[in-house]
């Protein structure tokens, strides 16, 4: 029912039932590695719930999975890490329409057009990686954004993270763990020789992985990283984004170097029909396109909200099976 047409009353009970679900969902995705819907149908009532929430402000709570990034993480056991800046989710679109409001509103608020690097999203977990004077000395996950899990034994295990930087600098850095599709491949042929349930998807099996207690196990499941992020690109000499992914690279630090940088939004569209066709080519998941505003002094002016930077967006590629989201959300609601 388009919101318009919702009573207050009816709109608060399906804002209550949206919330509810998705929290259910976000528990079984982010802290048991195990999710219950396909993400395109996860991501239709989460945007669905963001609309009723902004037609009905009074409805929003500070639980809302809206409101918060990813899951509460109680049962993992492994210790707990604070965050020194917040890592946060990202905003996302599924069209070149809704892409270009948010161009319209960043440019609008800079006062400018900025310019855009274009990443590949890859389909992984957000990490962060501690390094002092050049060594790695702690790694850990997203959690609810505030808090992570420390997993420096496990990073510890992944060949392409490396244990010391080229320069014996202390920095913090960003980015994304994930399973190559020959490693998912490989381990879910293994998990049915030995009688296991195998993993939804590889970002699934990446988390599952990261976030078990047995470094032993780790090493078997073959996971890599690409790194896109420091909160202190000062450190680094860096101005823009494309330049911090170069200097990451330098330090020995493994970057996606499908990045590009347009000046105008129209010119995304090249980049997205070439991902889209090259998707199914590249050794490692992708489920959109992520732009970010490339010069830092932009994103600082941009700022963010409790869950997204408002200098990014995610544009994620539609669902390679419309018709079985379709049928699953009708089903779910
Ligand atoms: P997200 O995964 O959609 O986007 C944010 C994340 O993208 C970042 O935290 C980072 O880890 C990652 N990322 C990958 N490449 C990046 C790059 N180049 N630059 C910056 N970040 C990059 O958001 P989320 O908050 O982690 O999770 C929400 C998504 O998880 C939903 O859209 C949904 O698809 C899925 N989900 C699914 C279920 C389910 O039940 N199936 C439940 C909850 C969430």
């Amino acid at each position: 029912i388009p919101i318009e047409k919702l009573t207050t009353q009816a709109a608060q009970q399906e804002i209550s039932q949206l919330q509810e679900k998705l929290t259910q969902y976000g528990v079984a995705y982010y802290e048991q590695d195990a999710p219950l819907i396909e993400d395109a149908v996860y991501d239709a009532l989460y945007a669905r719930l963001v609309t009723l929430e902004s037609g009905f402000p009074q409805f929003v709570n500070p639980d809302s999975p809206t409101q918060n990034v990813g899951g509460a993480m109680t049962k993992s056991g492994l210790d707990k890490v604070i965050h020194p800046a917040p890592m946060l989710s990202l905003g996302d679109v599924f069209s070149l329409t809704e892409l270009d409001e948010w161009d319209t509103r960043t440019t609008k608020s800079l006062g400018f057009q900025s310019s855009y690097n274009l990443e590949l999203k890859i389909d992984g977990l957000a990490v962060a990686l501690t390094y002092a004077s050049g060594q790695l000395v702690q790694a850990s996950t997203r959690g609810n954004g505030t808090i992570g899990e420390d997993v420096t034994a496990n990073v510890k295990m992944i060949q392409a993270i490396p244990q010391v930087l080229s320069e014996p600098i202390t920095i913090e850095v960003r980015g994304e763990i994930y399973m190559p599709k020959a490693s998912f491949a490989a381990l879910n042929n293994q998990r049915e020789l030995d009688g296991l349930a195998p993993f939804a998807n590889p970002r699934n099996a990446a988390a599952g992985s990261l976030r078990q207690l047995n470094s032993k196990i780790m090493k078997q499941r073959h996971l890599s990283a690409f790194v896109y992020y420091t909160a202190e690109p000062d450190i680094l000499g860096v101005t823009t984004q494309s330049g911090a992914l170069t200097r990451f690279a330098e330090l020995g630090l493994p970057t996606d170097t499908h990045n590009r940088v347009i000046t105008k939004m129209t010119d995304i569209s090249d980049y997205i029909d070439e991902y889209t066709a090259a998707r199914d080519e590249l050794s490692y998941g992708i489920d959109g396109v992520v732009v970010k505003a490339n010069q830092l002094d932009d994103q600082l002016d941009l700022g963010h909200t409790v869950k997204i930077p408002r200098w990014a967006i995610a544009y994620k590629f539609p669902p390679e099976e419309a018709l079985t989201v379709v049928r699953e959300i009708e089903w779910t609601v």
